[in-house]
């Protein structure tokens, strides 16, 4: 267990000026993204307007994650390309859900597939926490259920501004306000780093990551 000593250190880091201005910078990219988006040469193509659509969930999953761990090291840039990773690929479900490579088939959907439901992602991420406890998994790899649930957890609220959060089996929220989907990504990172600070696992990445304190 952590002593008090770490966990105040921990929470400093969270809160340090770089990462502070990090989500803020966060922030402005959502704001400036999806207006961009909205460019008639990328609304006219539909692969174009698909793929730099989900471009915009991998670069915030990989922001939401710089801000968590801030980048220090050549090595930190592998975890935050995974983080990138995890909040793009779950659009793939779209083509599962088709059965078809058809993007148009991908996008015309009778219902929304299972990856979206957001009620998945608390259940994933503590399933996965699970599986690293008793497989023994070394501490290096404790933040997977994080990095998990900030990537899918930005993804969703990004999605929600069009189709509202889906949370099965329970029904869909409406529409969730574009300047509530700002306040929410760019607070998510500090969000999750407090929690982690209580579980422990923010003094493993602090560590781990060399993480300064600059406050
Ligand atoms: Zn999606």
């Amino acid at each position: 267990m952590a002593s008090e000593t770490e966990k105040t250190h921990a929470l400093l880091q969270s809160c340090s000026t770089e990462s502070l201005l990090s989500s803020f910078g966060l922030g402005i990219f959502c704001l400036v993204a999806d207006r961009l988006l909205q460019f008639s040469t990328i609304q006219q193509n539909t692969w174009l307007r698909a793929l730099s659509d989900n471009a915009v969930h991998c670069v915030i999953g990989m922001w939401s994650w710089a801000v968590v761990i801030g980048v220090k090291k050549k090595t930190d840039l592998g975890e935050i390309i995974l983080a990138g990773f995890l909040a793009s690929i779950i659009d793939i479900d779209h083509f599962f859900l088709a059965g078809s490579l058809s993007l148009k088939a991908a996008l015309t959907l009778p219902r929304r597939p299972s990856l979206h439901c957001s009620t998945v992602i608390p259940i994933v991420a503590l399933a996965l926490k699970l599986a690293m406890h008793l497989f023994k998994l070394k501490d290096s790899w404790c933040f997977l259920p994080w990095m998990l649930f900030i990537s899918w957890t930005s993804h969703h609220i990004r999605d929600g501004i069009r189709h509202g959060l889906w949370l099965c089996p329970f029904g869909k929220t409406s529409p969730v306000p574009f300047w509530l989907y700002v306040i929410i990504t760019s607070s998510l990172p500090h969000i999750c780093s407090f929690v982690m600070c209580l579980t422990g696992t923010r003094q493993v990445l602090s560590s781990k990551h060399g993480i300064r304190i600059d406050v």
